[in-house]
């Protein structure tokens, strides 16, 4: 398998992309990635657990069946060290505080915030601004938020 990515070589960024759908009446779309993509933000767990219950059903499955890591992996000796979590929190997904940032909140926060702490409320809302299309690997650096639950 070879991954290539054509709107880059014609030189499209991520925005270029969006005006490009929202001149063509397609302003809505939203980003490309796996269902259970631990990259999401709140808002696309909201978006999924609020517009599509069947997929959300699937996530939190699939959010407790990684809790002990790969049974592969498992079964070859190579045991996770610790739990696996979808979501940043490190708490079951049908239990995380995905209501915990609104755009509202984020809007009015960010007007009294530093830079790197506006963007980690925006990654925190959003997802990541660098996760990828399916099959392909994020390249930023993981948001880092204690979410009011660390100790
Ligand atoms: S392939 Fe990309 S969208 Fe899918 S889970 Fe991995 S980082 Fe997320």
């Amino acid at each position: 398998m070879r991954n290539v990515f054509p709107l880059l070589d014609l030189g499209l960024t991520r925005a270029d992309c969006m005006r490009l759908l929202r001149a063509r009446g397609f302003g809505s779309t939203p980003k490309s990635s796996c269902l259970g993509c631990p990259y999401h933000g709140n808002a696309q767990w909201r978006a999924l657990r609020d517009g599509s219950p069947e997929e959300w059903r699937d996530v939190v499955e699939f959010d407790a069946a990684i809790r002990a890591g790969n049974a592969r992996a498992n079964a070859d000796g190579k045991r996770l060290l610790g739990q696996a979590f979808l979501h940043r929190s490190r708490v079951p997904l049908d239990q995380a505080p995905i209501d915990h940032v609104t755009a509202r909140e984020w809007a009015q926060r960010q007007a009294g915030l530093d830079e790197a702490t506006a963007d980690v409320e925006l990654a925190l809302e959003q997802g990541a601004a660098e996760d990828c299309s399916p099959w392909s690997c994020r390249s930023g650096a993981p948001v880092a938020d204690d979410f009011d639950v660390a100790a």
